[in-house]
């Protein structure tokens, strides 16, 4: 029955080849797994900018159960295509204040939390929603001018102010770390993000739930996922190149 339904998949003419990389990918996190010291359980959130409705759909077919999107724009006018019964849907991108008000009720985690007027507007349109809503923060980890997130050293006086927003419950972080070559540099990076994620852990805090350590992309998942990332972010090795004519 498994066997038959996976070679549906990776014969189907159009997104074969998405599931071939789908089932390649999770094989690839089960081996890091092992790896880890942490014994814990790593997801695979597939970053769908640019990809189609129907591209999505068909991972999600092959298992996927959570979903990323960056930008807002993007993600409404995908929303109503996405087959929606099983799967999460994470904004995963940078967020403007003024669009959150858009996305409130769509998304079922917002994982770039990085700053005060953000987690206002949040608690304010969840409040309206009446809804509890699922963020991570994220950290700028290795503290570059290009990149969104809390300075790692800001980081956690400004999670613990999160205690005060009845509408927001902080479930753990994300993060981009540089691109290096160097893997022991890179698992210094890992390591200074778990460091963070096991001191704001131990806080006594109402509204949180850590389970979610978002670490890892295309081409560093699996040293993430050694590292003790709960969920890896990947785009480009699920579906090939990004195609920007598609969005
Ligand atoms: C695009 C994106 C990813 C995935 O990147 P790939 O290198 O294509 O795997 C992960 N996280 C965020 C926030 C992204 O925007």
């Amino acid at each position: 029955m498994m066997e038959k339904f996976w070679s549906d998949l990776v014969s189907d003419p159009s997104y074969g080849e998405i599931a071939k990389r789908i089932y390649d990918i999770r094989k690839r996190i089960a081996s890091a797994e092992k790896k880890s010291p942490y014994h814990q359980k790593t997801h695979l959130l597939l970053a769908t900018k640019t990809r189609t409705a129907e591209e999505i759909n068909f991972a999600i077919r092959c298992g996927v159960h959570r979903i990323g999107e960056n930008r807002v724009q993007e993600l409404l006018e995908k929303y109503d295509a996405i087959d929606k019964e099983n799967v999460e849907i994470h904004f995963i991108g940078a967020l403007q204040t003024n669009k959150v008000k858009y996305i409130i009720d769509k998304v079922d985690m917002i994982e770039s939390l990085d700053r005060i007027a953000l987690a206002e507007e949040i608690e304010k349109q969840a409040a309206k929603h009446n809804k509890v809503m699922k963020v991570l923060c994220e950290i700028n980890v290795g503290g570059e001018e290009s990149k969104s997130g809390l300075d790692p050293q800001e980081a956690l006086p400004f999670l613990q102010s999160l205690d005060k927003y009845p509408h927001i419950k902080l479930c753990g972080l994300m993060a981009i770390p540089p691109v290096l070559q160097d893997e022991l540099v890179q698992i210094e990076y890992f390591q200074k993000i778990m460091d963070l994620y096991i001191d704001i852990s131990a806080k006594k805090m109402d509204n949180k739930d850590m389970a979610v350590l978002s670490i890892g992309m295309s081409s560093d998942f699996e040293l993430a996922t050694q590292c003790g990332s709960t969920q890896v972010r990947i785009g480009t090795l699920a579906f090939g190149q990004r195609n920007y004519h598609n969005k």
